[in-house]
């Protein structure tokens, strides 16, 4: 039987007070839909350039206070910040489902991917080591310190509305470093909410300067000028590669660095050897999950020759039964599509395949008779005799392309042959095709698995891809040296003042 929910947007009001969020008016601003049934859940207000420029000058002066804190006395921030999370998971997850789509369960597992995070994070308060390297001199010692870098422009994507920001704003916050958020023009609502909790810790932890973390809403505009601002050292910005390719020359045109986490295309490739049950059940999550909009989504299905047709068919026959429907049902695997833009995508990449000698199964849309204005889909299987141009794209929805391999370099090489170069994996049992598609003539990719799927990474590694995936990292490992400045220092104990390198200078 259907369940009955609230209209999302009573819902989406309710889970605001709850969670904290300041009152506003219902009717002003940009209008934010939910994409379960395309209503309006209310209204938020862009900032103008005079709004960015206070949150800007805010964070810069904020920076000063902050930079002198003890880094782990900045971890005790965080710490509380996790355990606000703890309290507020169940509802901020429920508007990630309301504002993003996402079912209960992935909405509740990014919240809990935040809380790793700061407990991530309050550990590396401790550890933001430097090292001490030996000096060529006599009397002298040499060592290189990790120092607070300024204020971090995080600029966030719709798909992960509030983990990404959790990403980089706990390392940042640990670091030494203010915040300045500026969410998915299409998410405002979860940021605001997530906004709310973090000003629970603050108020717990006490003295926090003003400023500290802000929030910007706007669209693409308010990202370009965060961009274009030399007084933001760092810009971490997520998104499609298009967006990339016109942020990352303004950053670098100052000076500024950047971390770019951007489009992926990622492959799964399927050997004889194969566990076939593990790998139906990585190919289908990993495809078909939060509707085919993750970055590390899989795209393309690289099979053995002799496996292609059944493998082909399994995954068709279990896109086929995957329950679609609204994301709060709680036997939903499915939910929507953001828009209409991310459907009429979804309707191009399967023409294209058909175009390239492709054959297509699935991608109906669903439910619109009872939802004009929201995009449920069934996930689409596209069988291609050989890769094709259409392979090159990322197409953000539940689009599986499959083509098959005679030899395991070959398959390796098709998995590669793309521009994007984020997630990668191997179905094997065979330990030399396990350490081939690992080694350096392997997987070209930031992220290379062996008998899981591309998505559903896990905090304590470095997440990023390369080529136009954008080269950046982010969240675990040594992520947090990004958001610091390096400084090698040498201190002269000795009378004596010799030059390195045996250069004299005698005067
Ligand atoms: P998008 O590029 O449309 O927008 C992302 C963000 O960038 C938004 O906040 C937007 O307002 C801002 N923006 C757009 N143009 C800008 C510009 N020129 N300057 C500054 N800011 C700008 O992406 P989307 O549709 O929200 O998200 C989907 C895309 O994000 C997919 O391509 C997906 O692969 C990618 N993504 C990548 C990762 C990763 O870690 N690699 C994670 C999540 C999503």
């Amino acid at each position: 039987m259907t369940q009955s929910f609230p209209t999302p947007a009573a819902h989406a009001r309710d889970l605001l007070d709850t969670l904290g969020v300041p009152a506003r008016p219902a009717d002003a601003g940009q209008a934010v839909r939910s994409p379960i049934d395309g209503s309006i859940l209310t209204h938020v207000a862009f900032d103008d350039a005079r709004e960015i420029e206070a949150k800007v000058a805010a964070a810069r002066r904020a920076f000063d206070a902050w930079r002198v804190v003890p880094a782990p006395r900045r971890g005790e921030l965080v710490r509380l910040f996790g355990e606000e999370l703890r309290a507020a998971k169940a509802d901020l997850a429920a508007l990630v489902t309301l504002e993003a789509g996402k079912i209960a369960s992935e909405a509740a597992g990014e919240v809990q991917e935040m809380i790793d995070i700061c407990d991530f994070a309050v550990g590396l308060s401790r550890q933001l080591h430097g090292l001490t390297i030996a000096s060529e001199r006599p009397g002298h010692a040499m060592r290189e310190t990790w120092h607070p870098l300024g204020p971090v422009a995080v600029i966030s994507a719709f798909n992960f509305p509030v983990a990404v920001w959790a990403w980089n704003a706990c390392l940042a916050l640990v670091c030494g470093d203010p915040v300045i958020w500026k969410p998915s023009e299409k998410t405002p609502l979860t940021a605001l909410a997530t906004h709310a909790i973090l000003q629970r810790a603050l108020a717990r932890f006490g003295d926090a300067p003003e400023g500290l973390a802000s929030v910007v809403q706007g669209g693409r505009d308010a990202g370009e000028r965060l961009a274009r601002d030399p007084r933001i050292p760092l810009v971490s910005a997520t998104g499609s590669t298009r967006m990339g390719k016109a942020l990352a020359p303004v950053v670098a045109e100052r000076f500024g660095r950047s971390i770019l986490e951007l489009g992926g295309n990622n492959a799964m490739i399927v050997t004889p050897s194969a566990d076939l049950s593990l790998a139906l059940r990585a190919i289908v999550f990993s495809a078909a999950g939060t509707a085919g909009q993750r970055c590390t989504s899989l795209r393309r299905l690289i099979v053995h020759e002799s496996l292609v047709d059944k493998v082909s068919d399994a995954v068709d026959t279990a896109f086929q039964r995957l329950p679609v429907g609204d994301p709060r049902e709680g036997k939903t695997l499915l939910g929507p599509l953001i828009d209409r833009a991310a459907y009429e995508a979804f309707v191009a990449a399967m023409d294209a395949v058909r175009t390239e000698g492709g054959t297509v199964s699935g991608g109906e849309r669903l439910l619109a008779d009872q939802w004009p204005e929201a995009f449920y889909v069934r996930p689409a299987l596209a069988r291609l005799p050989a890769p094709a141009p259409c392979m090159q794209r990322e197409t953000f929805a539940p689009l599986l392309h499959v083509v098959p391999y005679a030899e395991f370099d070959e398959a390796v090489a098709i998995q590669n042959d793309v521009p994007q170069g984020l997630s990668s994996c191997v179905m094997t049992n065979d330990v030399r095709e396990a350490e081939a598609f690992l080694s350096a003539a392997g997987s070209d990719c930031g992220i290379a698995n062996v008998n899981i799927g591309p998505s559903g990474a896990e905090i304590g590694g470095a997440f990023g891809g390369e080529k136009e995936t954008g080269g950046g990292r982010e969240s675990g490992s040594d992520s947090w040296k990004q958001y610091m400045r390096r400084q090698t220092a040498t201190v002269n104990y000795s009378g004596a003042l010799p030059l390195a390198q045996g250069v004299r200078f005698d005067l």
